[in-house]
């Protein structure tokens, strides 16, 4: 059977945003046919996390080695760790007619939007917290990393509010319901 290939939707946001929960509910719509494109990692899994579902758990040699097959649309080093997104990953999934969330920060979205020769094939999204203090506390209330790291984390998210604006559309999850609504909206536009 012939596909439609798949478009591309980038979804970028503070750590801490919900970004997960937002991608577990758009996925209960059917009829948005959406895939999650499974990133490459070297950071250890946290809690729940199951290779293969929430990332490929690598060590950096194999990633380094990805890196030299060309096999990546996008990778970053963010906060220590690389993170990368896996062209023939996401190019299968496309071919089969699904519409990839990339779940990438946002120096792998620019990368994306520069490298990606069908630009009207992707739509970037940027979900922002209601506030930073909002953001501060659930990434403090997930507990699951050191105090650096949450540190770190939060000072990443002071520089990733100043690229919003390169996104084609900023949404706020004050309440997740609707930001779902809002983020199918956009989907269901392209
Ligand atoms: P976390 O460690 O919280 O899972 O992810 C840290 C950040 O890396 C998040 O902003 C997440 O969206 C981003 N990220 C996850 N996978 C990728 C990827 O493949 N490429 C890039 N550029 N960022 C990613």
């Amino acid at each position: 059977m012939l596909h439609k290939k798949g478009k591309l939707i980038i979804l970028s946001g503070p750590s801490g945003v919900g970004k997960g929960a937002i991608i577990s509910k758009l996925f209960e719509n059917k009829k948005l046919n959406l895939a999650y494109s499974v990133s490459m990692t070297t950071r250890q899994p946290r809690n729940k996390e199951q290779d293969g579902i929430n990332y490929f758990f690598v060590d950096k040699t194999t990633f380094m080695k990805n890196i030299e097959k060309n096999d990546f649309l996008e990778y970053t080093n963010f906060i220590g760790n690389y993170y990368g997104t896996s062209k023939s990953y996401v190019l299968n999934l496309q071919n089969q007619g699904y519409n990839v969330i990339l779940e990438i920060e946002v120096d792998g979205a620019s990368q994306v939007l520069k490298n990606y020769e069908h630009r009207k094939d992707i739509m970037s999204i940027f979900i922002m917290p209601p506030s930073y203090q909002a953001l501060e506390q659930r990434i403090r209330m997930r507990a699951s990393e050191s105090d650096e790291i949450i540190e770190k984390r939060l000072n990443k998210a002071k520089e990733e509010f100043k690229v919003q604006h390169q996104y084609d559309y900023v949404v706020v999850n004050d309440d997740l319901e609707v930001a779902v609504w809002e983020i199918t909206e956009i989907i269901k536009k392209k």
